[in-house]
């Protein structure tokens, strides 16, 4: 295999300095992140006898499912998916193949998508060890790395960033992922999470492309996320080439953006947050029909002003409207047959410049990140059946939509059957685990359980 240092010898990247990037940064980062997970592992002792139970627990189960496990060897986009997402530290840790085995073993898992560019979090999210990972108790993941082996000449401006981590950085993890899925005929993704260039960068030699908001600042509604402006061509380009690099070079069934390109408007009003009134936009807004320093002014003295409230709000979704569907269009173009997934990241979209009924031109299908099981409250089931149901409905019968099922803390296997069961009966195409990492097994087995109480069994 061809490692990461291999690869860019010689190239751009490793004139641009990456390397040089990846020490600063990594003794930092690696410091606090070794002495953190060592604070974890004292301050949780009860941690360690569960997880070696977990591990052992782990091989047990695995083989058993492997005797009468028939998952169909490709399914179908239109069949019942059952999704996990996974990352690539998930991989290295755990071993892609035992990954794979527990998710289709004890989860009736027939697809399988990488988040391979990850915004910064701590994993496991919700809870404070991973419950499965024989090598580290979390993991904060790096903002924006790129999980994928670049080839630097396909990029402008932006290129994308390599993990300061050797174990991450050198191996095409992305590779690893596909290769290992496709030998076991499952279905193959990739995600964009929600920052698309990382916060440092976009701070300062591409701040020119950072969200403004309505006083010209960078945004910052997250302390973590700095939106790149889809009026500006270099996040164009880069969005462009980086996706079709992975659509080309893996030949996934479908590409996912979680990606925020306006930052949240915190209750649809610029006076919280909110982008973007940047150059770019500036530049752009004419061929929107509309004047943004104009609108800015008038919001300016009045967040609350018609009609350039709603002139702005509309400038967002047709912003974002046209971005993808250049985006589409590109991917379309790099393997016919592409599915472009918008993950729909939260309960409103609009504050976000995202409008699902206007973008559903511009995309293929769509993925509800409901995780109300893991509220471990029976009564937020409701709450997921509404919005599975109104989103049904304002997508018509035909369009694909995937709902989120959480698996993870405090989830339980009942509230996981029901959350399976109410996906099927809101008809959903399919089912994405949120998420594998932070799940213990019991949660996982609930899923096949479910899916065999809705009358679906992964053998039909
Ligand atoms: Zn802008």
């Amino acid at each position: 295999m061809v490692t990461r240092r291999e690869f860019l010898k010689g190239s751009a990247v490793a004139a641009l300095g990456a390397g040089g990037l990846a020490s600063a940064q990594s003794v930092g980062a690696g410091a606090a992140g070794a002495k953190a997970a060592a604070g974890a592992a004292t301050n949780l002792p009860a941690s360690v006898p569960a997880k070696a139970a977990a591990g052992a627990a782990a091989k047990a189960v695995a083989g058993a499912w492997d005797a009468h496990v028939a998952i169909p060897a490709s399914v179908p986009w239109r069949r019942f998916e059952v999704e996990a997402a996974l990352y690539a530290w998930d991989l290295h840790d755990e071993g892609v193949e035992q990954v794979l085995d527990n998710v289709q073993g004890m989860a009736a898992v027939n697809s399988v998508y990488i988040i391979g560019l990850m915004h910064p979090e701590r994993r496991p999210e919700t809870s404070a060890t991973f419950p499965h990972n024989p090598v580290r108790p979390f993991w904060v993941a790096e903002d924006a790395r790129a999980n994928w082996f670049f080839d630097p000449k396909r990029y402008g401006r932006i290129k994308p960033r390599a993990s300061d981590f050797a174990w991450l950085a050198d191996t095409d993890w992305t590779r690893v992922f596909v290769d290992a899925a496709r030998k076991r005929g499952l279905r193959v993704g990739f995600e964009f999470s929600h920052s698309l260039v990382d916060k440092q960068r976009v701070e300062g030699e591409f701040a020119d492309l950072a969200n403004r908001n309505i006083h010209g600042e960078i945004t910052h509604v997250r302390d973590w996320l700095r939106p790149v402006c889809p009026n500006h061509k270099d996040t164009r380009e880069y969005a462009v080439a980086a996706y079709t690099e992975v659509v080309e070079k893996y030949q996934v069934d479908w590409v996912e953006s979680a990606m925020v390109l306006m930052d949240e408007a915190v209750g649809g009003s610029p006076a919280r947050g909110g982008g973007c009134f940047c150059a770019a936009c500036k530049q752009a807004a004419p061929g929107f029909g509309v004047d943004l320093e104009k609108i800015q002014a008038a919001l300016l003295k009045d967040p609350a002003a018609q009609p350039e409230l709603a002139q702005w709000l509309q400038f967002r979704y047709d912003s974002v409207d046209a971005f993808y569907k250049m985006l589409h269009a590109a991917v379309h173009k790099a393997k016919p047959g592409i599915v472009l997934r918008y993950n729909m990241h939260a309960k409103n979209p609009r504050d976000w410049g995202v409008d699902i009924v206007q973008l559903k031109p511009q995309l293929d299908a769509l993925r509800i990140q409901d995780y109300s099981e893991q509220t471990g409250q029976a009564a937020a089931m409701e709450g997921k059946r509404t919005w599975l149901t109104e989103e049904r409905r304002s997508l018509g019968p035909e369009f694909n939509v995937v709902s989120g099922v959480a698996v993870r803390p405090r989830a339980t296997p009942e509230l996981i059957r029901q959350g399976v069961g109410i996906a099927v009966e809101t008809k959903m195409n399919g089912i994405m685990l949120g998420f594998y990492d932070g799940a213990d097994f019991a949660n996982l087995r609930a899923i096949r359980e479910g899916l065999a109480g809705a009358g679906l069994h992964p053998s039909d």
